[in-house]
């Protein structure tokens, strides 16, 4: 795309850009930054190449598409993607399954966390995340974020009950959580790590990948992911027996859970005290995504360049505070977040959508985005957006003032141009001058923050009774 369709000269277009407010604003009426649609997966913009598809086609030509069929473990697409992985992670085990959120609830159940019990988890997370607690037979219990959006460890503390069994994090957007801290705490409390490294995929944080911190790491091959086939995932584990429960709770009936185990004695003696769910994975996806494999490290690479690169030539921005990661390097680099803290973020986002870029203010109002925790309702006894807010305010304020714009593996410089370009110019014209007053808090931050918290029954067990709720009140406020 030439500078010159755009309206723009050239140099208004590199980087740099400070004079941005003699340029209008799209959503003003001016022109656009650029007038191509921003690349994102659910447009097509995936990292698949012709020798994936090739790979798939071998496997589809093959007609063999079940894991367990004739064939022994090694000689299986999915049984050679669990060694790759494991090579891959320095992880004892992977089970390759149906997607993310199964992964994750297998862990869960796998490791014999009673139902019922408290897992804690971050208020910033995909939907997935409460959702595969819920389908564990657990309830979530939620934990403020700090201002970078990582699970905030003092929350943690001051929330602790003896009813939480389990700790899940989840390294959201693909930045690493502070995970030496939290597995520190986490001992102290005698209960189990979890993590949700689904957007980590091949991230690392102090030279240890994601996901192998926690007693299991459940990641998703799903469309939007490092690894993509459509639908899937997989879990990490050094626990032996966590992984042959998992094996056999994601459907290897039967006894073909010993299938895993061809160098020894598995280390359950029978498959037959546990339920089947069928979250197994198939051989097609699993072909394709072991050829996407060996070109991991290039789509991590540009994951990781694109986004330094970005970040670099904003991080003199004053009006925004771009996203920190807990130590250097510590992201994958697959989404471009900042807050907006004294500004309006909602606005912001609208006027980058004008300019072209794919941005969304994460806490809008307008917006039922399932990554902000009030649009949970599953999880809470009312339907009071305001009350549930004050449940996490301060997770609240930081996602009101966020914007989100994701980085595809495939963005260009030329795109990464566009996007730096326009976020100088839309925060060019929202300096501090224009910006309208810090938007009342929803909560003060008193008792009543603690209202719901982690009360609130899931889906599977039915709504929790409105006295229990005001119960929970009045022992939380004689504290
Ligand atoms: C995508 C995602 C999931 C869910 O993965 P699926 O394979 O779609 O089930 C879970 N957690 C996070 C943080 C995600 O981004």
């Amino acid at each position: 795309m030439s500078n010159k369709k755009e309206g723009l000269a050239p140099e208004q277009l590199s980087r740099g850009t400070e004079d941005a407010d003699d340029v209008r604003l799209a959503v003003h009426g001016g022109s656009p930054v650029r007038r191509t649609p921003w690349p994102t997966y659910d447009k097509g913009a995936v990292f698949v190449h012709p020798e994936d598809e090739e790979a798939a086609l071998r496997a589809i030509r093959s007609h063999l598409y079940f894991r367990y069929d004739y064939r022994a473990q090694q000689e299986t697409e999915c049984g050679k993607f669990e060694e790759e992985l494991c090579r891959y992670f320095g992880s004892r085990h992977a089970l390759a399954v149906s997607s993310g959120t199964t992964a994750l609830a297998l862990a869960i159940m796998a490791a014999g966390i009673p139902p019922g019990s408290l897992i804690a988890c971050p208020g910033f997370t995909f939907v997935a995340t409460p959702s595969a607690i819920v389908l564990a037979g657990c309830t979530p219990l939620l934990v403020e974020v700090d201002e970078n959006l990582h699970l905030d460890l003092e929350d943690l503390r001051r929330r602790w009950t003896p009813e939480i069994k389990a700790i899940l994090v989840v390294h959201m957007r693909g930045f690493a959580a502070d995970m030496e801290a939290l597995t520190r705490f986490a001992a102290e409390m005698g209960v189990p790590v979890f993590e949700d490294a689904v957007p980590a995929l091949g991230a690392e944080l102090n030279g240890r990948k994601l996901g192998t911190f926690g007693l299991a790491g459940a990641f998703s091959t799903q469309s939007d992911k490092s690894l993509n086939c459509g639908e899937g995932g997989f879990l990490v584990t050094d626990d032996s027996v966590l992984f042959a429960r998992a094996v056999v709770l994601s459907g290897a009936y039967e006894g073909r859970f010993r299938r895993h185990f061809p160098d020894g004695d598995p280390p359950i003696a029978t498959d037959l005290d546990l339920p089947l769910l069928s979250f197994r994975m198939d051989e097609i996806r699993a072909a394709l995504l072991r050829a996407e494999m060996e070109r991991l490290p290039i789509r991590l690479e540009r994951f990781r360049s694109n986004y330094a690169y970005v970040a670099a030539a904003l991080s003199d921005l004053t009006g925004i505070a771009i996203r920190q990661p807990v130590a250097p390097g510590a992201y994958l680099g697959e989404a471009f977040i900042f807050r907006v803290p004294g500004g309006d973020a909602k606005w912001f986002a609208r006027a980058l959508c004008c300019e072209g870029i794919d941005a969304r203010n994460l806490g809008s109002d307008e917006d039922e985005n399932v990554r902000v925790f009030w649009n949970w309702r599953f999880m809470f006894a009312t339907e009071d957006v305001t009350e549930i807010k004050a449940l996490l305010p301060d997770t609240t304020r930081y996602l009101e003032q966020a914007v989100d714009i994701p980085l595809s593996s495939s963005l260009s410089t030329e795109d990464c141009d566009h996007l730096i370009t326009a976020v100088r110019k839309v925060a060019g014209a929202a300096g501090p001058r224009r910006s309208p007053p810090e938007p009342p808090q929803v909560a003060s931050g008193n008792d009543r923050r603690y209202a719901l918290g982690g009360r609130g029954a899931g889906l599977l067990h039915g709504p929790a009774p409105a006295a229990e709720a005001a119960d929970t009140v009045r022992v939380r406020q004689q504290r």
